[in-house]
């Protein structure tokens, strides 16, 4: 069977790997190597002049590496894919490709927050700049575009209040101006949204969170629709700068990849079960969800997702004290930063991972201290929602407790 005929379930599965070439092995075998010995000089003379296929060295590509890199490129319909030691890997590999001094990059109203650090560096050290822009018209990502703009650098869903950026417009507009569209699709997986669909030319990915979905792992992976210039993009800022994965831990994103959609499935109905329980909850005030249809974007999330994934953020009635309180009150729910583990995990963005924006600009973008993020595991949802309703019951108790003192 062709792999062009096969389903994205299949390929995660299958594609890149004969195991007729490699002792029989079942499991794709984990190429633990640095550098790979030429039979004779002049094969090394020739792989180095590119007149011959093959390996050379791990930094330049890894046999293990690269069938995680294939099944990539197949997930997100890209031409190929390049993986790196971290997400952040991926984004200053991919920004640094795009960019030279002088440039301009227009970026959702949301980023993450060492993206933000990034692009700020660049700015104070290169005289790269950058703006932001809620990009929910064509004129208003319009008026946002400046001469010296390269590239439109969009999240969606925006972490942690999960606002919705319309791809499909993004990328038209970009497309009419020449410009470059990066998307970071660490939230939504390669199984629920496929940017390049819309038009995008690069798609990374965290694959510490839902891609390797195992929480052992910190990993990135960059997807482009133009394969000679991927090519040129390993050849050069990857070969250079260097921040590449390990063959260990490609080897085991191969391993949580193949379970990548029951995963998804999983995580996005519990997600959507956990929406209904919150809302029927006295304590939650506001809730944040993609697929919940009372969310101002419902239409386009519909639109580009295909199922709401795992991640939930909700205000509580009270501030820090009540949050924290609620947090310690959790018995089976982990409070940590990063998402998509088997886990549900909980934490406490204007405390933890939006700390370092200032207080002003951050209760703007409505990061307040009754907002809790939740990424929702794989545990049954009884059991998620049974440790949220005791955890809940504790905080009434306690604080109706405090008010009648
Ligand atoms: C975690 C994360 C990153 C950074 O990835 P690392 O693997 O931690 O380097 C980038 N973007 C988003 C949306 C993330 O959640």
């Amino acid at each position: 069977m062709k792999n062009k005929q096969i389903k994205k379930e299949t390929a995660v599965v299958h594609k890149g790997y004969d195991s007729s070439v490699h002792h029989d092995s079942l499991s794709v075998p984990l190429y633990q190597t640095s550098t790979f010995a030429f039979s004779n000089a002049e094969q090394g003379e020739k792989r180095f002049a590119g007149e011959e296929g093959g390996n050379i060295y791990s930094r330049l590509g890894n046999p293990t590496v690269r069938v995680l890199e294939e099944r990539m490129a197949e997930l997100e319909n890209g031409q190929s894919a390049l993986a790196f030691g971290s997400g952040m890997a991926a984004v200053s590999a991919v920004l640094i490709h795009v960019t030279k001094t002088g440039d301009h990059v227009l970026c959702s109203r949301g980023i993450y927050g060492c993206t933000f650090g990034l692009l700020e560096m660049m700015d104070e050290k290169y005289n790269i700049s950058h703006s932001f822009s809620a990009m929910s018209t064509e004129q208003e990502i319009e008026a946002a575009i400046r001469p010296e703009t390269v590239c439109l650098y969009v999240e969606t869903p925006i972490n942690p209040t999960m606002e919705i950026v319309d791809l499909e417009l993004v990328c038209k507009v970009a497309r009419k101006h020449g410009l470059k569209v990066i998307v970071d699709n660490t939230f939504s997986s390669p199984y629920l949204q496929n940017p390049i669909d819309f038009g995008a030319d690069y798609v990374l990915h965290s694959a510490t969170k839902y891609i390797n979905g195992h929480g052992d792992v910190i990993a990135g992976l960059l997807v482009g629709n133009d394969a000679e210039d991927m090519m040129n993009l390993r050849m050069t800022v990857q070969k250079d700068v260097g921040g590449i994965i390990s063959p260990f831990d490609a080897w085991l994103i191969i391993r949580g990849l193949k379970t990548l959609h029951v995963r998804m499935d999983r995580h996005s109905e519990n997600a959507a079960k956990l929406v209904s329980f919150l809302k029927s909850s006295p304590i939650v005030n506001k809730i944040y969800y993609p697929f919940d249809p009372d969310h101002p974007q419902y239409e386009i999330a519909k639109k580009q997702m295909k199922a709401g994934s795992g991640l939930i953020s909700f205000t509580i009635h009270g501030g820090k004290e009540v949050a924290q309180y609620l947090m310690n009150a959790l018995e089976l729910i982990k409070i940590a930063v990063s998402l998509g583990d088997a886990e549900t995990l909980i934490q406490h963005p204007a405390t933890m991972t939006h700390s370092v924006i200032p207080e002003m600009e951050r209760e703007k973008m409505g990061i307040t201290h009754s907002l809790l993020r939740l990424s929702v595991g794989l545990e049954h949802s009884d059991d998620i929602m049974g440790d949220l309703q005791q955890a809940f019951a504790k905080v009434e108790t306690h604080f109706a407790q405090s008010v009648q003192k």
